[in-house]
């Protein structure tokens, strides 16, 4: 623990498992009053006890990203509790993954909800605060997928896109105010969301080693390698870094295919 987050206040989206969980950790381990902003209670409740019991300054807060009142309640309470917001994590995200032609107008809003409009709502909720308070950072969890396309993806990489637009629109935007907003475009990380695509396989061990494989390190990422990187960019050792894109994919988007 160096403290590089000392007396700042976060707010992680989807906190409960997955990078998400590596934030808040990483987080409360720089210093930070960390709230777990989770739709799951069961997830959210568990990962904000244990970060406790460590004596870190960590809350669960029931919160649904596609829901505004749930979004309000969750800015209310933090701000009612700590007095300021400095961080937001926009990190909850669904995989939605059809091929086009095959995707119902339903499947197409349940991804946006969470993958974009959710981002966009929770931002929409804090900014005020940061800008009153003097200044802030948004760390945005984007994807590979936004700015490469796997077929039979659709739309998750649209939204995913659109989140990088988001990104640099927000940052340009209030740059003068002091707050930051940038995006991490992690390729593929060991969690739950992964393992359960693979289990969408015939063979998933097979699914699993190929994946590996076409990493240039033959392995993928692991979810406190995305974790560092948002301590970085929500800390003051970033002060300039601003609506950009960090890829944490181990050199994949780079490779070029024989
Ligand atoms: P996980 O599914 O493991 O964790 C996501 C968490 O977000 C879950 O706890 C989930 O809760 C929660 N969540 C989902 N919808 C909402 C919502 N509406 N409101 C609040 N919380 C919600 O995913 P990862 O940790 O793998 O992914 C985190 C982010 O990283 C996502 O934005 C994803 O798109 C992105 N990403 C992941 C990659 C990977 O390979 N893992 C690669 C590139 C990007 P619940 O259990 O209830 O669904």
């Amino acid at each position: 623990m160096v403290d590089r987050l000392a007396g700042k206040v976060a707010i992680v989206t989807g906190a409960g498992r997955g990078i998400g969980e590596a934030i808040a950790r990483a987080f409360v381990l720089e210093g930070a009053a960390v709230i777990i902003a989770e739709r799951d209670a069961r997830t959210g409740e568990a990962t904000a006890a244990a970060l406790r019991d460590q004596g870190a300054k960590a809350s669960f807060v029931q919160t649904d990203v596609t829901d505004q009142a749930s979004v309000a309640r969750c800015i209310a309470l933090t701000v009612a509790g700590h007095g300021r917001i400095d961080i937001l994590v926009n990190n909850a995200g669904i995989n939605v993954f059809h091929e086009p032609l095959a995707t119902t107008d339903d499947e197409w809003q349940r991804c946006f909800a969470v993958d974009l409009d959710g981002v966009w709502r929770v931002s929409k909720a804090a900014l005020p605060e940061m800008i009153a308070s003097g200044g802030g950072a948004i760390v945005n969890i984007a994807s590979c997928h936004g700015f490469s396309i796997i077929p039979g993806c659709f739309p998750y990489p649209v939204a995913k896109h659109g989140l990088l637009g988001l990104t640099r629109a927000l940052g340009v935007e209030y740059a003068a105010r002091n707050i930051r907003v940038n995006a991490i475009a992690p390729g593929y990380i060991e969690t739950q969301l992964a393992i359960d695509y693979w289990q969408t396989f015939a063979d998933p061990e097979a699914e699993r080693l190929r994946t590996y494989n076409m990493h240039p390190p033959k392995r993928i990422g692991r979810p406190e390698e995305v974790a560092m990187t948002a301590v970085f960019l929500a800390s003051d050792e970033a002060p300039f870094i601003n609506a950009a894109t960090i890829v944490i994919d181990g050199g994949r988007s780079v490779l070029y295919h024989e």
